[in-house]
């Protein structure tokens, strides 16, 4: 596989460039031609001129393409209006073909569930690339029916964009079905010698303590924790709802997890009632923080992704890298993608989007460089990672400023959430024993009661789902321990009676939660338990107990009482009758189970 890369400046120039390749191509033997065409401009008549004149000169060439937000060659931002490449499919068993489709919401689903017959048909195909005008569509439906292509195919690509940032206007266009400004292209690729690489890079930190989305449609934000959306950049970063919203909140996008990966998702416009317009889906329930981008991550992962692709000796490198990326790095942003020419030729766009297969599923990300990498026949030899000399992890001023500041707030919040979590214990446990408290455990069979309740009788035909017992005990002669042998022997007792609580119900009966009810009584919910198997459990207690030998009281016992809900009583009627229950145990003797 070869790769020629290639802008111009006027139709002449462009001539000249093909009748150069051409020149080389007559001497060659190649399976297939394939120019992909990079426009910041969308102007139709241009791009078409453009694919005639490829197509005049090179016959049986394919041509595919879209606008961009400017585009990457040979590793390097191009200034250029229009960039190519021309891929030289040099294996007799590659393959290449190309799909055009017109894509709206109304047709997704024909669309996606077209491919799929094709790839069907086509057992060859082992990568696609996807080039899609997202234009503000949710691409959550496209990206999950198309998860359904056979596992082994790699599919990688990115929205087509606009040399305006603020204009979604994009196109794609291919020298058969011509050009679209709303539709997907594919251009299936394989064969038997065709392998392909892909992975992304993100290097956007988490930054702060983590949000919950409350209230979402498609790829509008209402709500976070139960707040307009945009709240959150005005509280946090101080962001106005003005003209400068879309740039000023590009590079905080929010970091989330999705289908096993983290995404970014950045918000494109703020709307008056507080929304936020988000460059793509996200769900309810999703727990989200903002995030910033951080350099010396970014060519950290740069780095190793390029260290993890010289072992596949790629022969062409593919990137899509969101537009924001190109926002965030400025002037220096070719820092991110030159380091992959130092292994093959590399060229690509800035996306509205980035596409990847990962773990079986097609997700879209955001303000993430996707890399696709090709290379036919088997690996060489195993070459050295080039010297990545250029990739300088040095930073000083403000971006070494911008970093320390920033894990400071992370370092802060991470303390923070670590106390809530001890206190958020704290409130429902208790101090000596660890086990729940009496608010705790009075809480849960209050809830598991409602849910019994709730669900009728219907419930409790259908086994033991809907049962539900309690077991409660009381160390019998406890006041002669602390007589005796002082308050810290009592303790202990008190102690160790509830590690003895924990291991049995680990073992015996995992899902029972137990709670100290007052000073030397405890209370076990067995939830799914019925009287029977919970008067089992009892007795497991009551034997347990008494086999402790404590240091200085020796061998203690206590009496239990066991009893199991019937529909429709409330918590306190159930709470009140095992109560009763070891009333009667004490009052017959003490050291024994009563069932009531
Ligand atoms: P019975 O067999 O009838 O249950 O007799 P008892 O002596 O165990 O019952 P009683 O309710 O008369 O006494 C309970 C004692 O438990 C009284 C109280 O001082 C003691 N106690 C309560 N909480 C604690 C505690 O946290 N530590 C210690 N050491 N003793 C406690
Ligand atoms: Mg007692
Ligand atoms: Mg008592």
């Amino acid at each position: 596989m070869r790769q020629f890369q290639f802008s111009y400046k006027g139709k002449d120039a462009l001539i000249r460039e093909l009748r150069k390749l051409m020149q080389w191509s007559r001497t060659k033997i190649y399976s297939q031609m394939v120019f992909q065409v990079f426009s910041d401009v969308i102007d139709r008549e241009e791009i078409e001129k453009v694919m005639d004149i490829i197509t005049w000169e090179m016959p049986e060439a394919l041509v595919f393409g879209c606008s961009t937000n400017g585009h990457i060659l040979n590793g390097d931002v191009c200034t250029q209006a229009i960039a190519i490449t021309c891929t030289v499919f040099e294996y007799p068993t590659s393959r290449v073909q190309l799909l055009q489709y017109d894509l709206t919401a109304e047709n997704e689903s024909y669309v996606t569930s077209d491919v799929l017959r094709i790839l069907n048909e086509n057992p060859w195909v082992t990568a696609i690339e996807l080039l899609v005008t997202i234009r503000g569509m949710s691409m959550t439906n496209f990206s999950d029916q198309l998860s359904e292509a056979q596992r082994d195919i790699a599919i990688y690509g990115g929205g087509a964009f606009n040399g305006d940032m603020n204009n979604d206007t994009a196109c794609v266009f291919t020298n058969i079905y011509g050009y679209a400004d709303r539709g997907v292209i594919f251009v299936l690729m394989g064969g038997e010698d065709l392998h392909v690489s892909t992975t992304y890079i993100t290097g956007w930190k988490p930054l702060g303590r983590e949000l919950e989305i409350t209230k979402v449609k498609g790829s509008i934000l209402y709500e976070i924790e139960g707040r307009p959306a945009y709240d959150t950049y005005y509280r946090y970063l101080n962001i106005e709802n003005d003209e400068n919203f879309f740039s000023n909140t590009l590079e905080f996008p929010f970091i989330f997890d999705h289908n096993g990966i983290q995404l970014l998702r950045a918000p494109t416009a703020s709307l008056e009632n507080g929304a936020l317009m988000m460059t793509s889906d996200m769900c309810e329930g999703d727990m989200a923080r903002i995030s910033y981008g951080d350099p010396e991550t970014i060519l950290r992962e740069v780095a190793d992704g390029v260290k993890t692709l010289n072992r596949f000796a790629p022969e062409v490198i593919k990137l899509y890298s969101c537009g924001a990326r190109r926002v965030f790095w400025g002037a220096d942003v070719s820092r991110e993608t030159t380091p992959f020419q130092l292994l093959a030729p590399t060229s690509g766009f800035f996306t509205s989007g980035e596409f990847l297969r990962t773990k079986g599923h097609l997700n879209q990300h955001n303000v993430t460089l996707v890399v696709g990498a090709l290379r036919e026949g088997d690996i060489p030899e195993v070459k050295d990672t080039p010297e990545l000399a250029e990739v300088g992890m040095e930073f000083s001023g403000q971006v070494s400023m911008v970093n320390r500041l920033a894990t400071f707030i992370q370092a802060a919040t991470e303390e923070l959430e670590a106390a809530n979590r001890q206190l958020g214990q704290a409130a429902i446990s208790d101090g000596m024993t660890r086990l729940y408290n009496r608010m705790e455990i009075q809480r849960r069979i209050n809830e598991r009661v409602n849910q019994v309740n709730d669900a009728g009788a219907e419930g409790k035909a259908a086994g033991n789902i809907g049962k539900v017992s309690l077991v409660m005990m009381d160390v019998d002669d406890f006041k002669k321990v602390n007589d005796t042998y002082g308050h810290k022997e009592g303790d202990q007792v008190l102690i160790q009676l509830a590690t003895m609580l924990k291991r049995v119900i680990d073992r015996k009966a995992p899902g029972c939660v137990a709670g100290r009810w007052g000073g030397e009584e405890f209370m076990v919910l067995l939830p799914g338990i019925d009287v029977n198997k919970a008067a089992e459990v009892a007795e497991v207690f009551r034997t347990e107990f008494n086999r402790i030998e404590f240091e200085l009281c020796g061998h203690q016992t206590m009496s239990l009482g066991v009893t199991e809900h019937k529909v429709g009583e409330s918590a306190d009627t159930f709470t009140m009758r095992v109560d009763d229950a070891l009333y009667k145990a004490k009052r017959s003797g003490k050291n024994c189970v009563v069932t009531e």
